[in-house]
């Protein structure tokens, strides 16, 4: 397998999958942190690495120098590894930068394990038509659309290939609700960066960690359902569950509810969708259901988390609103991480960069989508000086 953005909290914990598996790693990626990566090339020696960043690439070639890997570079470096020839691609680079990876993958006709929601998000109708044409699996390793795509495989083929998802009314996110659950938009004014990070369920990286926080993951999950399940956003629903054990539901027709219920481990979304359709033993802990006595559901916050209805305005009104949305957000959300702005103007800056740029471009062409996210990238840069 190739392991895109090998280096990060999922990246680990799915070269810990591959570990016990025995998988062999053809390829990893990562952005510029050299010292992780060469330790991740000594144990798995892959034929090829990628740093997105030159300097810790020229690095990272001086200190594996003694061993056989290729070490490539730049966009054109990652581009390379994801289209190498193997069985699954992994993709769990952080923000709309694993788009091209994705899109080489699916090029290269390698089944797609998705952790990077922002692919699907800035560019779902480009890599959905690409998934589609060249009938290339994409296995969600976000465990909410793990649990829904488990849930669906009772149901009979569609004539596209994939379950046929005539008999499905609606399906249900579970949202943990963050850091900042229960707290009214005057709490949240003076929130610290800190309790941002300090999530309940999951550890996870730092941008996804502040995004479970304002809700906007949600939002993000929400459009990546969309597209992966080809469903309008009226039937996605969301409902905060805070033990994170039950990691999504699909409701039928007839209204019966099927749900996929796991202790809150991501290498339990990661194995299935390297071993799909297998299932394999796995060191993951076994849910107990009397240790956790009960299990709470309720309706999200909106008036306190306003980015999931920013999230269903964008896929509504669709073309690039959704770049504009994911882009806005990634800007947004590193400032705040920066600690240039203070926690509620993130969603106020997502909602004002999708009322300030319209972009017309093709949802298809790679250009425009890359040209939208600029766009909305310096319209948040220059709101956010003035
Ligand atoms: P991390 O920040 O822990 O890791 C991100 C990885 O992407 C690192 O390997 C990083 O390299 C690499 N990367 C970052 N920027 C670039 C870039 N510009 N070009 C190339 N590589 C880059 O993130 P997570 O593992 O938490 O999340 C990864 C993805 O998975 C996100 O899309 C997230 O939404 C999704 N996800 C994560 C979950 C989790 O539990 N963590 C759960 C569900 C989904 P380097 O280390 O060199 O910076």
């Amino acid at each position: 397998m190739i392991i895109l953005g090998s280096t990060g909290s999922i990246g680990a914990q799915a070269l810990d999958v591959a570990r016990r598996l025995e998988c062999s790693v053809v390829a990893l990626t990562a952005n510029r942190d050299a010292k992780a990566l060469e330790a991740q090339i000594r144990e798995f020696r892959p034929q090829a690495a990628a740093l997105a960043d030159e300097a810790a690439a020229r690095e990272l070639k001086r200190a594996v120098a003694d061993l056989p890997t290729r070490i490539l570079s730049g966009p054109e470096g990652l581009r390379e590894c994801a289209a190498m020839e193997a069985d699954c691609a992994l993709n769990s680079i952080t923000g709309i930068a694993g788009l091209p990876s994705a899109i080489a993958a699916l090029e290269a006709k390698t089944p797609l394990a998705l952790a990077n929601k922002e692919s699907l998000v800035a560019g779902g109708a480009l890599v959905t038509r690409l998934a589609t044409e060249g009938r290339v699996p994409i296995l969600p390793v976000d465990s909410e659309h793990s649990a829904i795509f488990q849930a669906l495989q009772g149901l009979p083929p569609s004539p596209e290939g994939g379950p046929d998802i005539s008999a499905l009314r609606r399906i249900i996110l579970t949202a943990s609700g963050g850091s900042f659950y229960g707290k009214s938009r005057g709490e949240l004014a003076g929130v610290t960066l800190a309790e941002a990070l300090r999530h309940p369920s999951w550890r996870m990286g730092a941008k996804i960690t502040v995004d479970s926080a304002t809700m906007m993951n949600k939002g993000l999950e929400i459009i990546e359902a969309a597209w992966l399940f080809g469903l309008p956003q009226e039937r996605i629903d969301v409902v905060v569950h805070r033990q994170s054990v039950v990691h999504s539901l699909i409701e039928y027709r007839d209204g019966s509810v099927l749900a996929q219920l796991g202790v809150p481990d991501m290498r339990s979304p990661i194995q299935y969708a390297i071993t799909y359709p297998a299932r394999l033993p796995s060191p993951v802990k076994r849910l107990q259901l009397a240790e956790w006595g009960s299990l709470s559901f309720e309706a999200p916050d909106e008036e306190s988390f306003p980015a999931m209805r920013l999230a269903r305005g964008a896929l509504q009104q669709g073309g690039l609103a959704p770049t504009v949305l994911n882009a806005a957000n990634e800007a947004a959300n590193a400032l705040f991480r920066a600690g240039k702005i203070r926690f509620l103007r993130i969603t106020e800056l997502v909602a004002s960069a999708l009322e300030g740029v319209k972009p017309t471009g093709d949802e298809h062409s790679l250009a425009d989508i890359f040209a939208a996210d600029q766009a909305a990238r310096e319209y948040v840069q220059k709101i956010f000086k003035n």
